[in-house]
Order: structure tokens, then C-alpha cells, then sequence
């Protein structure tokens, strides 16, 4: 059985007098392992979040990092910078990051290969945007990015990291997936991993993302590949968050 795991993105929110509640309310509650639980503030918040979350059962995690390990890239942040303040954990290839930020998916699995590299755990999302589901190309968008990144670290680099599909037409946008949508593109990817590796493919932990609320994420996570979610506004409240905790 795959242990679930929710991870709450920040995204550019947030502010120290906002974080300190926020996170001793989930400290406060998440205090058995028996579901994962990250969260993923802006760079800046990091090291006070590790300070507060006192290396217990809430762990750290990025938003994003550089490609590259050190040197002259200004305004960048390395893996190791971010393992050095306490993070196990960093998102990579977000959505927005593809769209807004133009993050090819040849630099995200640059990114990926960076943060195993630092000795973090990589979440890498995927998926599709509107008008790609809607031209029935969502396999193949979903395909491509994964195969990138397997392509540049190998198959075998998936069995430390994680994947979120995140619809794009999801986030933030309070349309979620179905459970039904979700779990056809989760089988799809575990799928696809299996024809490399079956082994990594049953236990590679995918992770759901798009307009999850305390109110859909128990139909959501009760689908067979749906290994937990990645949260965006709703892990901005305790109560919400926690709920969805509650319900992996
Ligand atoms: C996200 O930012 O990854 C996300 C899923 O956002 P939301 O939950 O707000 O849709």
C-alpha cells in the first residue's frame, strides 16, 4: 500500500505574521507520519517554516530551483541552498511555471535531475491544458513531459521523486476533475512508467492537483492511483488544509 501524501503550495502568499499561525495550527494536528505532509512556502519563508515546523512530522518543501548547482545566476536558488535550510522536498515544472515563466520541459527535467541531485525529493507536475483535453491530446502532453525527464535521469531516478497531475484547467479555477478524469490519467501514467519498470511503477506516489477542497478530496483520494494531492489556495487555510489531511 502506497503511504499518501498531501503537499500544500503556497505559491508567492504568505507574509511572517500570517505563516507563524498557519503553520502551528498544522504542526499542532499533523503529528503522525502515517500520512505525508509538506508544505511549499516562497523561498524567502523557508527557513523560519523549518525552524517552526521543529524537524516533526510536517516536512519542507520548494517551489521551484535553479538547474544549475552553483555559480553567477542571479536571483536563482540551488537545490543545495534549499536542502541547507531544511527542505526534503521541491516542486518542479509547476504549471505556472511552464506558462508563465516559459519553463521548457527539457529545463524542468534539468530542474528534476538538480534536486536529486541535492539529495531532495522532486515532485514533478504534469498536465495537460484546456485545449488539449478538449483535442483529445491529454496522453500525449502528459507522455511527453514525463518522458523527459526519464529520458535525461532515467526510469529508475522516478523511484525517488513523486508526480502530480494538475490539470491545468484545474488549478485555481475551482473546476475541479472528476475522481473518474483524475484516475484515468493516474492509471495512464502508472501505465506508461510500468512498460519501463513495473516495479517503480506500483510504488511511484501520484499525486493529484486542481481545485481540491476539503469537500472533494475524499472522493478524489479514494481512486486507486490517486496517492494524495497537491493543494494550492486551500492550503493557505488551516482548516481546510488540515481537513484534507484528514481525508488521505
Ligand atoms: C496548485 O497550485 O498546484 C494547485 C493545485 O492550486 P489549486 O489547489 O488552488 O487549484
Amino acid at each position: 500500500m502506497r503511504r499518501k501524501i498531501v503537499a500544500g503550495n503556497w505559491k508567492m502568499h504568505g507574509s511572517r505574521a500570517a505563516n507563524t499561525p498557519l503553520i502551528e495550527a498544522i504542526v499542532a494536528t499533523v503529528t503522525s507520519e502515517r500520512v505525508g505532509c509538506v508544505i511549499c512556502p516562497p523561498h524567502v519563508y523557508l527557513h523560519d517554516a523549518a525552524r517552526a515546523l521543529h524537524g516533526g512530522a510536517v516536512a519542507l518543501g520548494a517551489q521551484d530551483l535553479c538547474a544549475e548547482a552553483v555559480g553567477a545566476f542571479t536571483g536563482e536558488v540551488s537545490g543545495a541552498m534549499l536542502k541547507d535550510v531544511g527542505c526534503s522536498y521541491t516542486l518542479v515544472g509547476h504549471s505556472e511555471r511552464r506558462s508563465l515563466f516559459g519553463e521548457s520541459s527539457a529545463l524542468v527535467a534539468r530542474k528534476f535531475a538538480a534536486a536529486l541531485g541535492a539529495g531532495l525529493i522532486p515532485i514533478l507536475c504534469v498536465g495537460e491544458q484546456l485545449s488539449e483535453r478538449e483535442a483529445g491530446r491529454t496522453e500525449g502532453i502528459v507522455a511527453a513531459q514525463l518522458e523527459a525527464v526519464t529520458q535525461l535521469s532515467g526510469v529508475q531516478a522516478l523511484a525517488g521523486a513523486l508526480i502530480a497531475y494538475e490539470p491545468v484547467w484545474a488549478i485555481g479555477t475551482g473546476r475541479t476533475a472528476t475522481p473518474e478524469q483524475a484516475q484515468e490519467v493516474h492509471a495512464f501514467i502508472r501505465q506508461r512508467i510500468a512498460v519501463e519498470d513495473a516495479k517503480i511503477a506500483a510504488g511511484l506516489r501520484i499525486l493529484y492537483g486542481g481545485s481540491v477542497k476539503a469537500g472533494n478530496a475524499q472522493d478524489i483520494f479514494a481512486m486507486p492511483d490517486v496517492d494524495g494531492g497537491l493543494i494550492g489556495g486551500a492550503s493557505l487555510k488551516a482548516d481546510e488544509f488540515l481537513a484534507i489531511v484528514a481525508a488521505a
